[in-house]
């Protein structure tokens, strides 16, 4: 094992053990000989310019994986060592973009095409997670679901076909039916790529990441995220009442929560926040102008809006 030492921003000298990439493993497939020590050399010089990102070394902090030390040369104790790392990675974060990922559940619902107005009217990037068998239900859903697939600012994800009939105990029980059922979703519409949010579960699996609310949801998850799926929860969730536009939470309130997340990079990943909300909370005038609002606070915070296939944006 190899062992990095130095400086972390000035706060003292710091043992980073493990970045993932000096693990003895690298080396294991090496043989030595011929034109292979030259390519283990090669290999070496690639993991030594491999620096670290400013994603990796908040990655390292939060899964303690950064070793501090009190000693002579440092003799601040850990906790305050800690808190200034912190601090200060967040305000290196602090000099990149944010980024906002609006995303609605369960459409096409009445609310959706409210929805791709908005979206058009401000032009900014939102995500769906669409239930195929919604756009079968009432005259102008499959009109609504098509308005969303037509519309270059609107990703479509995998929401599953049925939202498991809002039976989700039992949905769940079966992976294999629940997985087929993302699938029927997935052969029924044009998705934008693999992602998918399972019904009722704040459940994320991406990259080396896997975060489970539920686990009786798990083994479907898995079974997607094995397909090639992206799987998403969410940080923030707000609800309208569908028919008269109310919030449950204030408006000021959910943008406080938005800006708080972002600015104490408490959100799942730093810079990064993923907002929920549901198709048919748009269905009033009332709940239109609450989201229209939002958005225009949001734009002149600054914040951009991007895709869930591009999440997580990092440094
Ligand atoms: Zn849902």
């Amino acid at each position: 094992m190899f062992k990095l030492r130095g400086e972390l921003f000035g706060f003292g000298a710091v043992t980073l053990i493990t970045l993932g990439f000096f693990s003895c493993n690298n080396f294991s497939n090496a043989v030595f000989g011929s034109h292979k020590v030259d390519s283990l050399v090669n290999k070496i010089e690639e993991l030594i310019e491999d620096k670290p990102t400013l994603h990796s070394k908040w990655d390292s902090l939060r899964h303690n994986k950064i070793v501090f030390r009190v000693d002579s040369l440092n003799p601040v104790d850990i906790k305050t060592q800690k808190k200034n790392l912190r601090d200060s990675l967040r305000r290196e974060f602090d000099k990149h973009p944010k980024h906002v990922y609006l995303t609605f559940d369960d459409g096409p619902l009445v609310g959706s095409r409210a929805i791709d107005s908005i979206a058009r009217a401000k032009n900014i990037k939102v995500n769906t997670f669409v239930v195929g068998r919604h756009s079968t239900i009432g005259k102008y859903r499959l009109r609504d679901l098509n308005l969303y697939i037509e519309n270059p600012l609107v990703a479509v994800y995998n929401h599953s076909y049925t939202h498991g009939y809002n039976r989700l105990g039992t949905f769940y029980a079966d992976s294999i039916k629940a997985f087929e059922d993302f699938k029927k979703n997935e052969s029924n519409i044009k998705m934008n790529s693999k992602v998918a949010r399972l019904p009722g579960r704040n459940i994320w699996i991406y990259d080396n990441e896997r975060r489970i609310d539920i686990p009786n949801a798990a083994p479907t998850a898995d079974l997607l995220h094995k397909d090639g799926y992206k799987v998403f929860g969410w940080d923030v969730e707000w609800r309208l009442n569908s028919y008269s536009g109310e919030p449950n939470i204030p408006f000021e309130t959910v943008y406080n929560r938005i800006v708080n997340y972002m600015n104490n990079k408490s959100s799942k990943e730093p810079n990064n926040v993923v907002f929920l909300m549901h198709d048919d909370m748009f269905q009033t005038k009332k709940g239109q102008k609450l989201l229209s609002d939002l958005i225009d606070k949001l734009l002149a915070k600054g914040y951009k809006f991007e895709f869930m296939e591009d999440y997580p944006i990092k440094y």
